[in-house]
């Protein structure tokens, strides 16, 4: 066996291919952090019809097979095509019957048996390809299937040699449906429904629950939430199950691409800048936004940023309660973000009533995002739950002091600022309650007008800050390293 582990990473989507949010960040970011230690690593993935033209004509036939699926044997085509990126090799899976719908999602009726189906796929690949990793990497509800596969189905296939890893990016989402819905679309034998592996209760079953019980270790992507989780209020009703697992549960942080969010060399910023010349550039940023989005152009405004999915868990109903009260004369604020109507709504009326104060970006815009985190001074994350939250660490590479919730990798990632010793990295509360948040964004605009000395130095505190993958590679490797039979004590 080499010294370097094989790696086969499963998940629903991976940056530039698809990505929704942090978890395509993480399956682009990840793997590369772990090619450059010199691991092997392949990563799977559906071939989505969404997926953008230029990436499908990168792509190599690699082979087809028929696979069996369902409880009643129908089979269901494979195909497999291939890219190389970075020393990263990325499998996609192409089925036409369940990829070419959704964005990448439909609904949950549709993305189960669509699940199922990549969860299963993905082992057989691994097998048809001869490529046999030394740990298989899930990644969410949408490959939770595929640790109950190795142990079942591909027990006594080459693949089933493989341990597992599951890693929880967002309990929220699990993958609930009927037992029946679920019996039928993976195929699984009767006793797994019989014990409570995926069962709720007597109807119901639960994808995420059975991938978490049968996967060798499971992760979560900071350690706070790894304890959270076990709690009643975050554990999204698998608190007990998580509990019962936790010998085998370890929180690792998320890290960002450096490469990819670099204001030093980022070509979408009008004026890019180092840790030198943070304070002249960001301003010749800010007064682009601004003119970008119709803002008084000051750069001496007080510029708040948000960028984010628009649901609750990012912490809007505190944002919206005290909207009016967090605007004074000399602040601006810039939200970039898509999601539930009633926020969207909420966002475009404070624009219209505070024209020339605040844009509301009700959009998804890669370069947008990249502008505000270059020209807003403070970054709000007020987040109800965050696994671990990648805008704070995007925030800080930028030179942008966060505003955060004490919750999940938010309280492991923003080290709060100590007016004793000028130290810390953002300013942050701990209950969830609106005034707390107001009283957050007030403090920190006081330092920003009153203290601007030592908010500069926190600025350039945050560009220091080691917020690369880099410690949390070392920290899987070190995991797949203890899944490794010969490796083990
Ligand atoms: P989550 O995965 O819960 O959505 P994260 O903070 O982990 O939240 O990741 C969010 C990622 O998506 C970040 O890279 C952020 O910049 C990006 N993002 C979120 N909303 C938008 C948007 N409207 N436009 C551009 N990028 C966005």
């Amino acid at each position: 066996m080499s010294n370097h582990p094989r790696i086969a990473f499963v998940g629903s989507e991976c940056y530039p291919f698809i990505k929704t949010g942090g978890l395509g960040d993480v399956m682009y970011a990840l793997p590369r952090a772990l090619v450059r230690e010199g691991d092997e690593v392949r990563v799977i993935l559906p071939l989505y019809g969404c997926m953008p033209q230029k990436y499908k004509d990168q792509l190599e036939w690699k082979g087809s097979f028929m696979m069996d699926l369902t409880q009643d044997g129908r089979e269901f085509f494979v195909g497999i095509m291939e890219m190389s990126r970075d020393g990263v090799i990325y499998d996609f899976i192409e089925n036409r019957e369940f990829f070419d719908w959704g964005n990448p999602y439909t609904g949950l009726w549709e993305d189960i048996p669509k699940y199922c189906y990549f969860a299963k796929a993905a082992l057989a690949v691994l097998n048809y390809l001869e490529w046999i990793p030394d740990v298989v990497h899930c990644h969410d509800w949408q490959a939770a299937l595929t640790p109950v596969y190795l142990r079942t189905r591909f027990a006594g296939t080459p693949v089933g040699a493989a341990r597992s890893v599951l890693t929880i990016h967002n309990l929220r989402f699990q993958g609930r449906c009927s037992i029946d819905h679920l019996k039928y679309w993976t195929g699984l034998p009767q006793e797994l429904f019989d014990y409570p592996v995926f069962k709720v209760n007597d109807q119901e079953a639960n994808m995420f629950k059975g991938g978490l019980a049968y996967a060798d270790r499971i992760t979560t992507v900071s350690e706070t939430y790894a304890q959270e989780i076990q709690t009643d209020f975050y554990g999204e009703g698998l608190n007990s199950h998580l509990w019962y697992h936790r010998e085998k549960l370890l929180g690792i942080v998320n890290g960002i691409d450096v490469e990819q969010w670099d204001s030093r060399t980022d070509p979408l910023l009008p004026a890019a800048y180092g840790r030198d010349n943070v304070t002249e550039n960001k301003a010749k940023n800010k007064r682009e936004l601004q003119r970008r989005l119709g803002l008084q152009e000051d750069s001496g405004k007080f510029v708040l940023g948000l960028v984010s999915r628009l649901t609750d868990q990012k912490g809007l109903d505190l944002v919206d309660a005290v909207f009016q009260q967090m605007l004074d004369e000399n602040t601006q604020v810039v939200v970039l973000g898509t999601g539930d109507a009633r926020y969207e709504g909420a966002f475009r009326y404070y624009e219209s009533a505070h024209r020339g104060q605040v844009c509301a970006c009700i959009m998804y815009d890669e370069s947008l995002a990249h502008l505000i985190y270059a020209g807003a001074d403070a970054l709000m994350v007020p987040s109800l739950f965050e696994p671990c939250g990648l805008t704070q660490l995007i925030a800080m590479r930028y030179g942008t002091v966060p505003i955060v919730r004490e919750t999940g990798g938010l309280k492991d990632t923003v080290a709060p600022y100590n007016y004793e010793t000028k130290e810390g990295n953002g300013f942050t509360f701990d209950r969830y309650e609106a005034g707390l948040l107001l009283d957050t964004v007030q403090r920190a605009r006081q330092v920003y007008e009153e203290d601007r000395a030592s908010w500069d130095r926190m600025v350039q505190r945050d560009m220091d800050k080691d917020v690369s993958w880099i410690h949390s590679a070392r920290q899987y490797q070190a995991l797949y390293d203890s899944l490794r039979p010969n490796q083990e004590g």
